[in-house]
């Protein structure tokens, strides 16, 4: 692995950090609305929204480690995201560019880049989440219209999009679940279509049940051929979790967490001159550069055109584990301020700490479970005996 940037990557180093001086002042209120709209023009113009993608489809057509330099760049100046569909810049959009007919390219990448509106993914469903592959949501073919019935759970920001990525069952087959599955772009106001939010225990309500009940859908709205929609979740799902940027954020992260150490009291002296504290706090920073090897490994293998499976389950799991053991260790530390939560006047740093702390699903669960991402990683990874 040689992590020497050539003159080109460091001139596109210097690019984006210039711009980010010019565009990010330290005091930029990155909640403003006013703000993150401007910043996503200024990124749409400079073609850094989709970067790596093909310049034909609207994308910047920059190679994986200019994306990868942008990424960490942009994460370690807290940058607001680089656009602002993420589903459809997470997954859709490279399902779509991967499978998608020539007129499906025209019809979503435009707007996906432009983040004119969201996306939300249609997965899970009550019985299937973990064994996704055995999902029950039925598309039937009627003519040129696919009628689908059934329900999805679990369904991020089912509420404000204004379309879904849906896998339904268009054939059933004993021998392999994953055949039969097949994938359909869908409209969230086509009729029969019910969303009934559900309340985190946060307080917030960010995903929903969706309930289809004879949703007649186009067939030109079949992304990738009937039946294959497995295969279509599958490179879709892969481009979740390459881990580059989630390393800087956590590194951002364990920053606050040891100026929390310095300015909580622990028997009348600064928390972080507690051995245990220390201790906890370098252990932290072990893994999260453990973290970083790991994604500068997987950067390596694309960078090679080696295509990223199974080993992104690492990143996943050790991501998981970071947050919630960073955000529990933060409420500890504050001892009997750390139940306070968020609009509480004692509460350390507005109460971010206790968000983290309770939050803690959306990063463990959602995107496949720890049990899920080791067992993939005892089965695939280590050549262990199948679950
Ligand atoms: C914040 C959040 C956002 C989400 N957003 C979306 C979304 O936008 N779209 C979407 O489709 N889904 C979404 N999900 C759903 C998520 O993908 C599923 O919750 C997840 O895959 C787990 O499925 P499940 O809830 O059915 O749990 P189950 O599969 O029932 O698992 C329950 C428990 O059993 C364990 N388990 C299950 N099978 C095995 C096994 N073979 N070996 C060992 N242990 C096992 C699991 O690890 C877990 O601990 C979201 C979830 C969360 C929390």
């Amino acid at each position: 692995m040689d992590l020497t940037l050539t003159p080109e990557e460091e001139a596109f180093r210097d690019e984006v950090r210039a711009f980010l001086d010019e565009n990010l002042p330290q005091d930029a209120n990155r909640a403003d609305p006013g703000f993150v709209a401007e910043w996503q023009r200024k990124l749409r113009a400079k073609r850094w929204v989709g970067f790596s993608w093909p310049a034909e489809v609207g994308g910047g057509g920059g190679s994986i480690m200019q994306q990868a330099i942008l990424k960490e760049e942009m994460a370690r100046r807290k940058a607001p995201p680089l656009g602002s569909c993420f589903m459809g810049l997470t997954w859709v959009g490279p399902a779509i560019i991967a499978y998608g007919s020539e007129e499906q390219k025209q019809r979503f990448i435009p707007d996906i880049l432009d983040g004119a509106y969201q996306w939300c993914t249609g997965y899970s469903e009550p019985d299937h989440g973990s064994d996704l592959g055995a999902l029950q949501c039925k598309a039937v073919r009627e003519g040129d219209e696919y009628v689908v019935n059934g329900q999805k759970i679990w369904t991020s920001i089912a509420m404000w999009s204004k379309w879904i990525i849906l896998l339904v069952r268009t054939s059933q087959h004993a021998d392999d679940k994953h055949q039969g599955i097949t994938c359909l772009l869908v409209p969230m106001d086509t009729p029969g279509i019910t969303v009934r939010p559900i309340k985190n225990m946060a307080g917030g309500a960010m995903f929903a049940e969706v309930f289809f009940d004879d949703v007649r859908v186009p067939v030109e709205l079949r992304l990738g051929a009937e039946g294959e929609g497995w295969k279509v979740t599958i490179t879709a799902l892969a481009h979740e979790r390459s881990g580059i940027a989630e390393v800087e954020s956590l590194t951002r992260n364990l920053e606050a967490l040891k100026r929390l150490a310095q300015k909580t009291t622990r028997g009348g002296r600064p928390a972080s001159e507690d051995p245990g504290v220390r201790a906890r706090i370098a252990r932290f920073e072990t893994r999260i550069q453990a973290m970083r090897m790991n994604g500068l490994r997987y950067l390596t293998k694309q960078l090679r055109g080696e295509p990223l499976g199974s080993e992104t389950s690492v990143s996943k799991l050790l991501r998981a584990q970071l947050e919630v053991e960073m955000g529990d260790f933060a409420v500890e530390i504050q001892g009997a301020a750390g139940p306070l939560v968020e609009g509480a006047e004692a509460a350390a740093d507005g109460g971010r700490w206790q968000k983290m702390a309770l939050s803690w699903p959306e990063v463990v669960i959602g995107g496949g479970t720890p049990n899920i991402q080791k067992n993939i990683i005892a089965e695939r990874i280590l050549g262990l005996p199948k679950d």
